[in-house]
């Protein structure tokens, strides 16, 4: 089987590629860097699907808490254009590949939730629009759209992850050292919920959808014990043998990040894996702790 990943240069998508070469599946991955087993978006526009592919995957997308670019509107349509046109060029050469693959698994954020100190999620929840985080994930969520006859041998899988906790990359690798230092703690009242998944979760649960006939439509992609900002940073400086007793208010991240993109930290909402449990899947770490013990002493 052949496995067909944009983005797979990526901090979830190396990891991915890994886990799938593990397993006996052949990789290629649709990057704007030139390599090995590797092909270009436009290359991949032009020639279509790779023959043979069995499986797609959509990983990329403009790192939006890269804290060196400024929130401007010009970055704002590269995180957009690089996630939903991908996804959409990903759609369209499997629409017009002559042997299909069986399943097309993308990506979108919890982001489509809004922000609420009560309410609880699950994927049954109404996803309205509501700032530009909400929209970036309901443009996402339909860029996959393929045509009914093509639904009938294509399963569309989209994961609405959480924050993606590993060591190689995302709010880990930019919150190491400043926990390491002890410099740690919670983000303003430190109440907000923060959905949040272990990688090696979110990869097993990607590989699922790719392998299980039954699993189809949205997958909330975090783990089954919720938990707020306070008691992640809890758990991540414990796991670090360090105290975490420095809060960051949140007008100095609305001031150096732009308010809009700082609700991702300084707000939250409580979401449940629903269906992802009811279609079976088991997590490695469903709860926080174990999850940032894990982080800490990976060689
Ligand atoms: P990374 O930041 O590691 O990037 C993924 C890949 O996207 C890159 O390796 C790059 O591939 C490609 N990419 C970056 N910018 C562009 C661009 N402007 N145009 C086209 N391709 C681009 O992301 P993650 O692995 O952390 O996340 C993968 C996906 O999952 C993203 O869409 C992200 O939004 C989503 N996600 C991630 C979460 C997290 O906590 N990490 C949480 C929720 C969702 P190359 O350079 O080879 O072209």
């Amino acid at each position: 089987s052949n496995v067909l990943i944009g983005g797979g240069t990526g901090f979830i998508g190396s990891r991915l590629c890994t886990v799938l070469r593990n397993k006996g599946y052949g990789i290629t991955v649709v990057s704007r860097m030139p390599g090995p087993q590797r092909i270009s978006w436009s290359d991949l526009h032009a020639k279509g699907l790779p023959k043979d592919t069995t499986a797609v995957v959509n990983l990329a997308g403009q790192n939006v808490m890269d804290f060196k670019r400024r929130w401007t509107p010009g970055f704002k349509q590269n995180v957009f254009n690089s996630r939903i046109n991908t996804t959409i060029c990903l759609a369209k050469v499997i629409e017009e590949a002559e042997k299909k693959p069986s399943v097309f698994v993308s990506m979108s954020g919890v982001g489509a939730y809004k922000p609420d100190s009560q309410k609880e999620y699950t994927e049954d929840s109404e996803c309205e629009e509501f700032d530009f985080f909400s929209g970036l994930c309901k443009n996402w969520e339909q860029a996959n759209n393929l045509s009914p006859k093509t639904q009938s041998c294509c399963r569309t899988v989209v994961i609405r992850s959480g924050v993606v906790l590993g060591r190689e990359g995302g709010m880990i690798k930019q919150l190491y050292l400043p926990f390491y230092l002890g410099l740690g703690g919670p983000v303003g009242s430190g109440s907000q919920y923060m959905p949040w998944i272990h990688i090696d979760d979110l990869t097993s649960l990607i590989v699922y959808a790719i392998e299980n006939k039954e699993v189809k439509g949205v997958l909330n992609g975090v783990a089954p014990r919720p938990c707020t900002n306070k008691d992640f940073s809890k758990a991540f400086a414990k796991a670090l043998r360090r105290p975490a007793v420095i809060p960051l208010p949140s007008f100095v991240l609305n001031l150096l990040l732009n308010k809009e993109r700082a609700v991702m930290i300084t707000e939250g909402q409580k979401v449940l894996p629903k269906k992802t449990q009811a279609v079976g899947f088991n997590y490695k770490y469903p709860d926080i702790e174990s999850a940032c013990k894990a982080i800490v002493t990976e060689k």
